[in-house]
């Protein structure tokens, strides 16, 4: 089965939540660049202050920045068997930058790009109501997934909090910078016959059901 493996979808498609699922049930590592950035920001190293000010405004940070951190992880002994990536690439030059450090990590290519689609008017939906875990990153939804215990994370009991790029200002943003930066990866990988199209309006069990079946014919 596919092991190089790159999400795609819009902000609030479910990309974080299935990739979990995946990384857990395929044991590869989930490597999700919102969550570095934010990881980073809430310790003030020098990357999450640069980042920060384009992460509040629901603009991408920098390539250059975004590539360099992408190669330091990958570059780690726990993908040496593949990685499960969630929010990179997301413009074309990220997408031509991971190509090339897989072939300099000889980690071969891009075997599999589930893409997860869901209506626009959702994502707003989804994307507001959202709470993350404070700990971890474990993602609830306060009407449709919601936590047993409001505010508090079922699987480490940390806090649960409402992301600052997830307000609807924010989020109307991010969905503009998808459509204009990363929905042209989807002909990119679909040109390479990587691309699986997924149906994300549906439960979080049935996506990840189509998912791996989808994986199990790469
Ligand atoms: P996410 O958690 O994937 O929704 O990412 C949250 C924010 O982090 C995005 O809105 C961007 O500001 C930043 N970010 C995450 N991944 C990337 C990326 N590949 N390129 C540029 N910025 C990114």
């Amino acid at each position: 089965m596919a092991k190089q493996i790159v999400m795609l979808g819009p902000p609030g498609a479910g990309k974080g939540t299935q990739a979990k699922m995946l990384s857990e049930k395929l044991s590869v590592p989930h490597v999700s660049s919102g969550y570095i950035f934010r990881e980073n920001l809430r310790e003030q190293t020098e990357l999450g202050k640069h980042a920060d000010v384009y992460i509040n405004r629901g603009e991408l940070v920098p390539d250059d920045v975004t590539i360099a951190m992408i190669r330091e992880r990958i570059s780690r002994p726990d993908c040496d068997e593949g990685v499960l990536l969630d929010g990179f690439p997301r413009t074309a030059p990220q997408a031509e930058a991971l190509d090339e450090m897989l072939s300099d990590l000889n980690k071969g290519q891009v075997d599999a790009v589930p893409c997860i689609t869901v209506p626009d008017e959702v994502l707003i939906e989804r994307l507001t109501g959202r709470r993350t875990c404070r700990a971890q990153g474990h993602v609830f939804h306060i009407a449709f997934n919601p936590p047993k215990e409001a505010g508090k994370c079922d699987y480490d009991g940390s806090e649960l909090y409402q992301r600052e790029d997830d307000t609807v200002e924010t989020v109307t943003n991010r969905i503009r910078v998808y459509l204009k930066q990363t929905q042209p990866l989807i002909d990119y990988y679909q040109q390479r016959g990587v691309l699986l199209e997924v149906a994300g309006d549906q439960s979080i069990d049935a996506v990840f059901d189509e998912i791996m079946s989808a994986l199990s014919g790469v």
